[in-house]
C-alpha cells in the first residue's frame, strides 16, 4: 500500500488521528520506539553504520576516561564501593577501554561495580559481548533504576539522542513547532497555532530578542536533574562528552545522518539517527540549580590533551607496526584536532559533581568559549 518505512506509517497515523505532532515526540518515536525505533534493532555505530563517535576512533579514548575516573574515586576520598554507570554506552568500547586502563590501579578496579543504562537489546548484546571478559554487567533502561551508592557516571554522545522541543519565534510569540501532513502528503514543519504562553520569561536573554523566525530548541530537564541529585545525595561525578555549545543561543542543530551522511529528518522515518547539538550551559544550570557543581566545559581536545593523550599515543607507537603507528596518529587527530575531520573542539566536555569537589581532572582550567 505505501513506500513508507513501517515507523511512517505509525506516526501517520497519529498525526491523523491527533493533528500535528510535536518535533519532540517525532524525535522520541523515531528513536525510541518499543518496535521499530532507530537505536531498538541495529548497531549503527562504526564505518559500515551510520556514524563514528569518539571510542570507536581510538583505544586511547577510553583508556583516558578510565584514568580520569580514577583521580574522581581519589577526590571522593577512595570510597570502598563505587557504582561505574554508562548512559547509553554503545558497543560497550569506552567501558572495556576504561576497565582495562584502570587494572593498574587494582584498589580501584576492586572498588568498581559496573552499570548500564540502554534502552537497545541489540546495543545490550554488544555490551555483553564486549565486556564478557572484563566485568559483572547490570543493565537499566532508565538512570533512576540503578540502585543507590556512590557513582561515577559517564556519558559520551548520550545527550544528543535525547529528543529536543522546537519553538519558532513570530511577530505573535513563540510557537511549539511540528510536523504536519502537507498538501502533497509529505510530512513537513508547520508551527502550533496559538503562542507557548509567557515562553519568554523562560528564555535565556540572548534568545528573547530573536527576529520571527529564529528557532529555539530545548530539552527537558529530567536526566541530567536526575543525574545532578544522585552525585549531590549520594557522591560523585558525572562526565558528559558531547557535540555542541557552550551557551545557550538560539538556531536550528536538529539533524538527521545515515550512512555517514546527514539526510531529511522527515524522510525515513526511524531508519536515520536523529540528534540535536546539547545546550551545555542549559545541562550546568539546571545541575547547579539542583545543589550539584558544574565543571566546565571544556573543548574535547583541551581535556584529552591535560589528561595526557599525546603522551599515550607515544607510548602506543613504540614498537608498533607502521600501520599501527598511522592509525594511532590518525586517531589522536581526529580526537583532537579541530573541525570539521576533527572532533577537538565541536565536542565539549562537561562534568557535575557532589558540591563538595571543587575541582575535577582536566575540567577546571580552561572553559571552552
Ligand atoms: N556512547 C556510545 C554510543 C552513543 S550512541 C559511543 O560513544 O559510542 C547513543 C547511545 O545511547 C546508544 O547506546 C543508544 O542505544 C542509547 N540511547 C539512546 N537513547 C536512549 C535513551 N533514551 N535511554 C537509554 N539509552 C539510550
Amino acid at each position: 500500500m505505501s513506500d513508507y518505512s513501517p515507523l511512517e506509517t505509525l506516526i501517520r497515523k497519529q498525526i491523523k488521528a491527533n493533528g500535528p505532532m510535536p518535533v519532540s515526540r517525532y524525535m522520541q518515536i523515531c528513536l525510541t520506539d518499543p518496535q521499530y525505533g532507530y537505536y531498538l534493532k541495529r548497531d549503527p555505530l562504526g564505518r559500515d553504520g551510520d556514524f563514528i563517535t569518539a571510542p570507536e576512533v581510538s583505544q586511547m579514548f577510553g583508556e583516558l576516561v578510565g584514568l580520569w575516573a580514577a583521580s574522581v574515586w581519589h577526590a571522593m576520598g577512595m570510597p570502598a564501593e563505587v557504582k561505574f554507570i554508562e548512559l547509553g554506552p554503545g558497543r560497550g568500547t569506552m567501558m572495556a577501554d576504561a576497565l582495562r586502563a584502570v587494572k593498574i590501579l587494582p584498589a580501584f578496579r576492586e572498588a568498581i561495580s559496573v552499570h548500564l543504562v540502554e534502552k537497545s537489546p541489540t546495543l545490550r548484546e554488544k555490551q555483553r559481548d564486549k565486556l564478557a571478559d572484563a566485568a559483572h554487567v547490570e543493565w537499566y533502561e532508565q538512570i533512576e533504576d540503578v540502585p543507590e551508592g556512590p557513582a561515577i557516571i559517564l556519558a559520551n554522545e548520550f545527550f544528543d539522542a535525547l529528543p529536543v522541543h522546537q519553538a519558532v519565534r513570530k511577530d505573535s510569540g513563540w510557537h511549539e513547532r511540528t510536523i504536519e501532513i502537507d498538501g502533497d502528503d509529505m510530512l513537513a514543519f508547520t508551527t502550533a497555532p496559538n503562542p507557548i504562553p509567557r515562553f519568554d520569561v523562560l528564555l535565556p536573554p540572548v534568545v528573547r530578542a530573536s527576529p520571527p523566525g529564529a528557532i529555539f530548541e530545548w530539552r527537558p530537564d529530567n536526566e541530567i536533574i536526575t543525574l545532578a541529585r544522585r552525585v549531590r545525595d549520594q557522591g560523585g561525578a558525572a562526565l558528559i562528552i558531547d557535540y555542541g555549545h557552550v551557551r545557550s543561543d538560539a538556531g536550528e542543530t536538529f539533524q538527521a545522518v545515515a550512512r555517514h551522511n546527514y539526510t531529511n529528518p522527515l524522510r525515513n522515518a526511524g531508519l536515520a539517527d536523529l540528534t540535536a547539538h546539547v545546550d551545555f550551559q542549559a545541562l550546568a544550570r539546571a545541575a547547579e540549580d539542583v545543589g550539584a557543581r558544574a565543571h566546565g566545559p571544556v573543548e574535547q581536545g583541551v581535556f584529552l590533551k591535560s589528561l595526557g593523550i599525546e603522551t599515550r599515543a607515544q607510548a602506543l607507537m613504540k614498537n608498533a607496526t607502521e600501520e599501527s603507528q598511522k592509525l594511532t596518529t590518525a586517531g589522536l587527530a581526529r580526537l583532537t584536532g579541530p573541525s570539521p575531520e576533527g572532533m577537538g573542539s565541536l565536542f565539549k566536555v562537561l562534568g557535575i559533581s557532589h558540591p563538595a569537589i571543587k575541582t575535577l581532572a582536566a575540567l577546571s582550567d580552561q572553559e571552552a568559549k
